[in-house]
C-alpha cells in the first residue's frame, strides 16, 4: 500500500464527519422524541435539520474533491457517543431529570463534531481549499451555536427542574 499523506488525512477526517453526521440523523430524531421539554425538543428537532444540511454540505465537498462517499468508515466515536446516550435513556430517569442528561449526551457529541470540523477546516486552509475550507467553518458555527443553545437550555432551566424532581434523593 502506497504510504498516505495529509491529503489522505484530510480526506479521512472528512469521511469520518460525513459517517457521524449520518449517524446523528438517526438518534437526535429519538433524543427529540425523548425529551420532556419543549424548548429541548426544539433544539433537537432544529438541529436535526442542520445536521441535514451539514450532510449536504459535505457531499457538495466530496465532489469537488472528486472523492467517492459511498461507502465511509464508520465513526466508531460516534458510535460510542450514541451508544452512551441511549444507555443514559434506559437508567430509568424521571422525565425531568432525563432532560438534563439528555442534554448532557448532546453536548458531548457537538464537542466531538467541534473538534472533527476544526481540525478538518485548518487542513483545508493549509491545503488551499479556501471555498472548502469556508463550507466547514458554517459547520462549525452551527455546531459551536447548538453547544451553546444547550448550555442555556441546561443553566436556565432543565437543570434547576431535575433537582427540584427530587426523586433518588433519599432511599
Ligand atoms: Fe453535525
Ligand atoms: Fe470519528
Ligand atoms: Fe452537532
Ligand atoms: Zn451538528
Amino acid at each position: 500500500m502506497k504510504a498516505k499523506g495529509f491529503r489522505d488525512l484530510f480526506e479521512l477526517e472528512l469521511k469520518d464527519l460525513y459517517s457521524a453526521e449520518k449517524q446523528l440523523t438517526k438518534a437526535l430524531p429519538k433524543m427529540a422524541k425523548a425529551s420532556t421539554n419543549d424548548e429541548l425538543r426544539q433544539a433537537f428537532e432544529s438541529h436535526l435539520e442542520e445536521t441535514e444540511g451539514q450532510i449536504e454540505r459535505l457531499e457538495k465537498i466530496f465532489k469537488q474533491l472528486d472523492i467517492s462517499y459511498a461507502k465511509v468508515e464508520k465513526c466508531k466515536a460516534m458510535e460510542g457517543l450514541i451508544e452512551e446516550g441511549k444507555a443514559i435513556m434506559e437508567e430509568g430517569l424521571v422525565p425531568d431529570v432525563l432532560d438534563a442528561a439528555l442534554i448532557c449526551a448532546a453536548q458531548k457529541v457537538e464537542h466531538y463534531e467541534i473538534a472533527g470540523y476544526g481540525c478538518a477546516r485548518t487542513f483545508a486552509q493549509q491545503l488551499g481549499h479556501d471555498e472548502i475550507a469556508e463550507l466547514l467553518q458554517e459547520t462549525l458555527d452551527e455546531e459551536g451555536t447548538a453547544d451553546k443553545k444547550l448550555n442555556e437550555i441546561a443553566e436556565s432551566v432543565v437543570n434547576e427542574e431535575a433537582e427540584a424532581a427530587g426523586v433518588g434523593e433519599e432511599e
